[in-house]
């Protein structure tokens, strides 16, 4: 065994959206291989694309992973030693990086409109040959061809030069990948605004932060051939490259993607559903991993303890929510009486049965009446449906045990 540096990892989400149960899934196998390798969980929020970022969405990110227990070692609030990790703080870095391509060759400026490349592509796809993207047209420009198309009033994007070959790395879940350059046009680092496009901005940020490992969605697997470009164009030896995992895709139970009812609902969308954090993290897990004696039942540190990348299935996982909600079921009758209590109470709250915090009165009612229920349930909005004929009137009432439980 050689000497590996400690692991870092790093969840990634740009928040353009509420965080989902692919996110999710993605954050979670991120912390779980991090806490069980005494490594470093690094969260870094993704937010150079102005025209679809909200900052709500940044705040009910963080919310989410700390209400599910994912919590970050570097990142938003916590700081560490290679912030700032909002993206949309780090703009110099990527710009400088930019003009260090541009003067060692690995970059160019590109002064072709959309339109222009749009339709020389079309062209070429009639044609039934040439290049599927951008062709390179751009490359070595002359003095004179430059003056030229500044004098139109053109303003250039700036394109990495793609080596000529093959691009070839090892992915820990899915194997060797060989992808043809051929197939990865000269893509764009830079806008003609000056702003940054995501191919550069994670590329730099996983070299800057020092990652050692990339564990990621399988929707990402396409553009890894152009960050390793970014970290050759760097200069990062091929030997401190991060190793990259891509996690399989997680689909609907029909095999569709995900659609906007159930997988692609935000995670905030099953807490207020009566789903607790223990049944998302155990569920999402087994989208594409088991512990060693493939039990389906686990706590969050049980995962950390066991977690390992080899385990990691390549094939897409299924998204299934009557699953989701037996595990919530069982997690709930797992809970001591008290915390089972403590959670069922914001949604009796809610349905206008108790106050905030209960009154004594009430307080004592659902103390006597939770557990009659907690085996019965697998969602906390079902609580108030079952506990409403209690706690209709909170000053006159109180409960006998025996007939609460003939009642329920
Ligand atoms: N920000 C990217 C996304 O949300 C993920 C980047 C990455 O993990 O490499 O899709
Ligand atoms: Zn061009």
């Amino acid at each position: 065994m050689t000497d590996q540096p400690p692991v870092r990892v790093r969840f990634a989400p740009s928040p353009s959206g509420d965080l989902h149960v692919g996110n999710i899934r993605t954050a979670l196998f991120d912390w779980a291989f991090a806490r069980h390798t005494g490594g470093v969980f690094v969260l870094r929020i993704e937010d150079t694309d102005q025209s679809r970022v909200l900052p709500a969405y940044i705040e009910s990110a963080l919310d989410t992973l700390r209400w599910l227990g994912l919590d970050w070692d570097e990142g938003p609030e916590t700081g560490g030693p290679y912030g700032p990790y909002l993206q949309s703080e780090r703009l110099g870095l990527y710009n400088d990086w930019v003009v260090k391509f541009l003067e060692s060759g690995h970059a160019y400026y590109c002064y072709c409109t959309t339109d222009e490349v749009a339709a020389r592509r079309a062209a070429a796809r009639s044609g039934g040959s040439g290049p599927s993207g951008y062709d390179g047209r751009c490359r070595n420009l002359t003095p004179d061809q430059t003056a030229a198309y500044q004098e139109e009033g053109r303003r250039p994007v700036v394109r990495l030069r793609m080596p000529d070959g093959a691009t070839t790395f090892t992915d820990l879940v899915r194997g060797e990948i060989t992808i043809e350059n051929e197939h990865v046009p000269d893509f764009v680092l830079q806008r003609a605004d000056g702003s940054p496009l995501y191919t550069l901005a994670v590329a730099v940020d996983d070299v800057l932060m020092k990652m050692t490992h990339i564990v990621r969605g399988d929707d990402l697997l396409s553009s890894t051939p152009r960050q390793l470009a970014v970290y050759r164009a760097m200069g990062v030896p091929e030997s401190e490259f991060p190793v990259f995992a891509h996690l399989p895709f997680v689909l609907g139970l029909e095999g569709e993607k995900l659609g906007k009812r159930y997988g692609a609902a935000s995670i905030s969308f099953y807490r207020d559903e009566g789903f607790l954090p223990e049944a998302i993290c155990n569920y999402l897990a087994l989208l594409g991993w088991s512990p060693g004696d493939n039990r389906e039942s686990f706590t969050l540190a049980e995962m950390a303890a066991e977690f390992d990348l080899a385990r990691v299935n390549k094939n897409p996982a299924r998204f299934d929510v009557q699953k989701l909600e037996s595990i919530n079921g069982d997690k709930i009758r797992e809970l001591d009486p008290a915390e089972f209590v403590r959670r069922i109470t914001p949604f009796l709250h809610q349905a206008g049965l108790v106050g905030d915090p209960p009154s004594a009165a009430q307080a004592e009612v659902v103390d006597v009446a939770a557990p009659l229920i907690q085996g019965r349930i697998s969602k906390l909005t079902e609580a108030p449906g079952m506990l409403g004929f209690l706690l209709v009137d909170e000053t006159e009432f109180t409960v006998d045990p025996e007939d609460a439980a003939k009642f329920l």
